[in-house]
């Protein structure tokens, strides 16, 4: 396995102007090449700092790329430290295919060249320039002891391209290692806290296990990110049966590999033949946003009510107005009610309906802010026949909202895999139950 280290350069990464994306971008094009990036630096534009990076980074490593500091300004200092490691007491030379480049540049666009940019024709002697069709940085190679050192500019929309057309096919490869490669995958989940999740994978969390298993938790949803290496059959085989693993053992709260949770209901109301309406009233409209995000949603959306006052609950879904004064609009009472209106006034098969307090005032001690109910009404069965469940999400407006969302389409998913409707989602207050997942709700001082 080839090993491979990045390195970014730039005041403005280490002051958080600008977020390193280049880094990001490369290990995946690397790991695609079954090159392992083992270690990213970021460094600012100081030249003894990089060149000080230069030679850690490529010791003992295959493969060493750096973007940013080939900008013609004088902060941008890659060429320097790059001859300070390679050429040391030599001076840089000039290239004059490079500075054919500038000017052909400058003139293209009818201006004159700069002074300042000659400098980005400047080289070590032992590096070769690579050509940039998108601007005015032109790129470097070269080698130290048995590194490859590629030098790429900053701006992705230059860096990109020049890696794709001029590096991957230079990247030489110790003989036997093209057989190796490192394959990736994820199975994601929502309902499960990470630990819980994580708990649940046990052994196959070991470090030392092939293929690795990780997981991460964003937007409430918890991914399992799995990496195999191998001889090709045998890593897609080893990956293929860790990925079943993780979906078993996440079951069912793992809703798929790399599809969405609203793919993943997608397919299944496809399969089912069944069809939904929605009734939101904190949601605002973003339940079926989710949904038509689906191409073929016609097929089995037939629409959906924002209510989002009292009035418009009663009004439009003909919830009664008694349930609204004794229990309050958010309640499961008004939950199962919208969702039965919406289901009688259009024939679907299912009704699902939100109702909460997504913040961040109109909390109370009783129904704090991301206190949310949603139920789920089912054609043919009555009121009988609909659950509603209560949640307490934690976060701000938009996170309330969003998990909302998600909870939904995972209680309907769950109704469209007969999955029982016992089965806890994460922030469920269960009634009488002492301990649920952590609320994290900002509560009133007391
Ligand atoms: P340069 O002139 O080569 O130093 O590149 C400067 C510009 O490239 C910065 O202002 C950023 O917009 C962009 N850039 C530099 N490094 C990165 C990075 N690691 N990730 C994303 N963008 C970057
Ligand atoms: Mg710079």
């Amino acid at each position: 396995m080839m090993h491979a280290a990045l390195l970014s350069v730039g005041d403005e990464l280490l002051l958080g102007q600008n977020v390193d994306t280049n880094a990001a971008w490369l290990a995946a094009r690397l790991a695609e090449l079954s090159i392992m990036t083992v270690e990213q630096r970021t460094v600012g534009d100081d030249r003894r700092a990089i060149a000080e990076a230069i030679r850690e980074l490529s010791s003992q490593r295959d493969v060493l790329v750096t973007t940013g500091g080939l900008g013609p300004t004088l902060d941008d200092l890659l060429r320097e430290a790059l001859g300070d490691v390679l050429t040391p007491s030599k001076e840089l030379v000039t290239d004059q295919g490079a500075l054919e480049h500038l000017e052909d540049w400058f003139a293209k666009r009818g201006r004159r060249m700069p002074m300042l940019n000659t400098r980005q024709a400047f080289r070590p002697s032992v590096m070769r320039c690579l050509p940039n069709a998108n601007g005015t940085a032109l790129g470097l190679a070269g080698r130290l002891g048995e590194c490859q050192i590629f030098s790429l500019p900053g701006p992705p929309r230059e860096m990109q391209p020049m890696f794709l057309e001029h590096v991957v096919p230079e990247i030489r490869r110790r003989p036997g290692e093209l057989e190796e490669v490192i394959l990736t995958a994820s199975v994601q989940e929502f309902g499960m806290s990470e630990s819980e999740a994580a708990q649940r994978l046990g052994p196959l969390m070991e470090r030392d296990r092939n293929p690795t298993v990780g997981t991460t938790a964003s937007d409430a949803i918890v991914t399992a990110r799995l990496r195999s290496r191998g001889p090709k059959p045998i890593a897609q085989r080893q990956l293929d049966e860790t990925v079943d693993a993780v979906e078993r053992a996440w079951r069912p709260y793992s809703f798929g590999r790399s599809q969405s949770l609203g793919e993943s209901v997608a397919k299944l109301l496809r399969q089912s033949r069944q069809k939904i309406v929605t009734a939101e009233s904190c949601t605002g409209g973003w339940l079926g946003k989710v949904i038509v995000d689906q191409p073929g949603s016609s097929g089995y959306y037939l629409g959906g009510w924002i209510t989002y006052s009292n009035q418009a609950k009663m009004e439009r879904l003909r919830v009664p107005a008694d349930l609204v004064e004794r229990h309050g609009a958010v309640s499961a009472h008004v939950a199962k009610a919208m969702a039965q209106g919406a289901l009688d006034a259009s024939g679907a098969d299912y009704g699902l309906a939100i109702t909460g307090i997504a913040g961040p005032d109109g909390g109370t001690a009783e129904k704090p802010v991301g206190t949310v109910h949603i139920a789920l009404a089912r054609k043919g069965g009555g009121k009988s026949d609909s659950i509603a469940r209560h949640f307490e999400f934690p976060g701000g407006r938009m996170e309330v909202r969003d998990r909302a969302v998600k909870a939904a389409l995972q209680m309907l998913r769950f109704a469209l895999l007969d999955v029982p409707t016992t089965t806890p989602l994460l922030w469920e207050k269960i009634e009488g139950a002492r301990t649920q997942v952590a609320r994290v709700h900002a509560s009133p001082s007391p």
